[in-house]
């Protein structure tokens, strides 16, 4: 299936290295964890990574959630943090927030959690389907109601090695 480009990976890692230097800046003179949101975040976050200068740790969180035609809002843990976030400042990194389900859950789980503050960088947001307002701290870019894949987001596993996002085009 033909796909179209929707975001250059130029593009990309001009707006992945903004943020890293908002975040930075932010973050001066702290720690952070960076909890990345398996498995499509996962080129997202290791970009992201190297172009934040504060001191940090990597963890990975495995999130399934139950779909029928679009998200449910019921979510899985299906591979925990290896470590306790108590009382550290938590930034994770999201692929894509779409109805904002998953996000809300996720962030709600975290709180339990007592960590001293939590961010969320998200690399996109499709408003035209928020169900749920979630506040994105760093958000790469703002897309269309259209399904992406490509840098590190897929259609059926596929694509995510794609350097670029796109968009599969319907013949
Ligand atoms: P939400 O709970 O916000 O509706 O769903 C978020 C999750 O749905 C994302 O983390 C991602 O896994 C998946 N998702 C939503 N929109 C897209 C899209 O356009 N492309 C891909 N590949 N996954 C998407």
């Amino acid at each position: 299936m033909p796909i179209d480009t929707l975001i250059s990976a130029e593009s990309i890692r001009a707006r992945v290295d903004e943020l890293g230097r908002q975040i930075t800046s932010d973050y001066a003179g702290q720690e952070i964890v960076v909890v990345t949101v398996l498995k499509g975040s996962f080129i997202f976050a290791a970009d992201l990574v190297r172009a934040i200068d504060v001191p940090l740790a990597v963890d990975f969180l495995g999130l399934r959630s139950y779909e029928g035609t679009e998200s449910s809002g019921v979510v899985q843990i299906t591979s925990d943090l290896t470590k306790s976030v108590e009382g550290k400042h938590v930034l994770v990194v999201e692929d894509i927030v779409d109805t904002g389900l998953t996000m809300q859950y996720l962030l709600q789980n975290l709180e339990t959690r007592k960590p001293a503050s939590v961010k969320l960088a998200s690399l996109l947001h499709k408003p035209a389907r928020s169900k749920v307002k979630i506040p994105i701290d760093y958000l790469g870019f703002t897309i269309d109601d259209v399904f992406v894949i490509g840098y590190g987001l897929d259609f059926d596993q596929h694509y995510r090695n794609l350097p670029y996002l796109g968009v599969m085009r319907p013949d």
